[in-house]
């Protein structure tokens, strides 16, 4: 997940670092929270359908627990390192905390490639990861989630591995369970529906008809296809996504004139959010190079694939007519880069608050669990669309104050929140 020269841990801390200075943060509340409290590393043996022995790398990692228990969720990747898990843990923090649910930040992964690994391979590594961090999480210290590659299948293999070890029903432990197994209705469509809620609100702020727009996506996995989805619905216009090809080991953008069709998209699509190329040009999509949806002629942007995707080399291809950014992934953009996108005037929706509908879901559904309850689609939805509108209220009402760029303006809410529980607590 990671080149040679970026680091997304080091990304995270300056980002924190800048922010700190701007609100004075005393030092001892600065040391604390530019760390993980917690982290866990380990070894997962699993025999392979062949009969050998392989030894996966997992990771857990609390950023912090001040507000509530760690949240957040596990990646499978090839290339996951624990930069990138220390770096998504912090981003949690601050994601629970603009959208003010009561829980801190954790992040987990482990390294492979699901694309390579039959089912009973991926259940011994999820039931693995549950053997080796049991005693250190749980419904009241850290619940995760889904994530990148993972699904409520793992999510439903490493809950039960959790409640045989610990001999009950804890159905609040993880999020993202499939539904009828705890999971809540809408946490499938929540990240991009939220990626778009606040998008929705944004263009309303600017005066520009979200009808009247364009866009390019990087992604087509759960978070873009949703967001594709409601934009669409609102009347935008998406003309290109971008997304990874397995088989090529590369990238490519598909584009098409008047607009891509989602429907016709994901019937040609894995579901890894990889497209079948032929299929894709037989349906008269253009078959471009990964780094094209960058570089279209649009009004919106949406990286909503993997971190450092707008960087310094990359942030010069951006069109002049981009007018925001609404980042679904966690930490597209680097702080090269956002020191260009602020000089040309651009919005940006910062991830920690664009992207945190599926932790408001997943919120949503601890209290549904802890209930007993569960509450119909529209339910979720809109009061989901309430949570995000007000944070982004509150996240523009500070930026337009106090002249300040979107991104400082959420990470001074969701800092301060963080400090203050951090001072009352008396850790401080
Ligand atoms: P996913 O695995 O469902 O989809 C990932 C998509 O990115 C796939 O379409 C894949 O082909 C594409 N991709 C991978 N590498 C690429 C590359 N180099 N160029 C172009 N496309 C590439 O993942 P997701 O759940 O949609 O998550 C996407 C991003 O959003 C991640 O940064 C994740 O951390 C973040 N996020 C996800 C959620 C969630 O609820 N799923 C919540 C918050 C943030």
């Amino acid at each position: 997940m990671e080149s040679s020269s970026y680091n997304p841990f080091h990304v995270a801390q300056s980002q924190f670092d800048r922010v700190a200075e701007v609100l004075d943060l005393d030092q001892g509340v600065r040391e604390l929270l530019r760390q993980p409290m917690r982290e866990y590393q380990f070894t997962i043996p699993v025999r392979m359908d062949d009969g050998t022995i392989r030894v996966f790398k997992g990771f857990r990692i609390q950023h912090n627990d001040a507000r509530g228990p760690a949240k957040g969720g596990i990646r499978f990747h090839p290339m996951e390192t624990v930069d990138t898990v220390r770096a998504l843990s912090m981003w949690m923090t601050w994601k629970c905390s603009v959208v003010d649910i009561p829980l801190g930040g954790g992040k987990g992964g482990v390294i492979c490639d699901p694309h390579h690994l039959s089912l009973r391979e991926q259940e011994q590594i999820c039931r693995g990861w549950i053997r080796q961090i049991a005693k250190n999480v749980g419904p009241i210290s850290d619940v995760p989630a889904p994530d990148v590659m993972t699904n409520g299948q793992h999510m439903l293999w490493m809950l039960d591995e959790f409640e045989t070890i610990h001999g009950g029903r804890y159905p609040g432990f993880i999020t993202g369970k499939p539904v009828g197994m705890g999971g809540s209705l809408g946490r499938t469509e929540a990240t991009g529906f939220g990626v778009i809620y606040t998008l929705r609100e944004a263009l309303k702020v600017l005066g520009i008809d979200v009808a009247a727009t364009t866009a390019s996506v990087q992604g087509f996995g759960n978070v873009a296809q949703y967001a594709v989805q409601l934009y669409t619905q609102l009347g935008g216009s998406v003309v290109a996504i971008s997304c990874w090809d397995q088989a090529d080991k590369t990238s490519y953008t598909f584009r098409k004139k008047g607009g891509v069709s989602l429907a016709e998209l994901r019937g040609i699509a894995d579901k890894f959010g990889g497209i079948d190329k032929a299929r894709a040009r037989d349906l008269g999509y253009e078959v471009l190079a990964g780094g094209a949806w960058l570089e279209q002629e649009v009004d919106i942007l949406i990286p909503a694939a993997l971190e450092n995707q707008i960087n310094r080399d990359t942030v010069g291809k951006i069109a002049k007519s981009v007018k925001v950014i609404a980042e679904g992934a966690n930490g597209p953009t680097t702080p090269e880069a956002d020191d260009v996108i602020k000089q040309r005037g651009i919005f940006v929706l910062p991830d920690f608050l664009t992207n945190a509908g599926g932790v408001t879901c997943s919120y949503f559904e601890q209290v549904q669990c802890n209930t007993n309850y569960f509450w119909e689609k529209d339910e979720v939805l809109s009061k989901l669309d309430t949570r995000m509108t007000s944070a982004f209220a509150a996240v523009e009402d500070l930026a337009r104050s106090r002249k300040l760029y979107m991104r400082d303006a959420a990470y001074m809410i969701a800092i301060n929140r963080v400090a203050e529980a951090v001072r009352l607590r008396g850790w401080a």
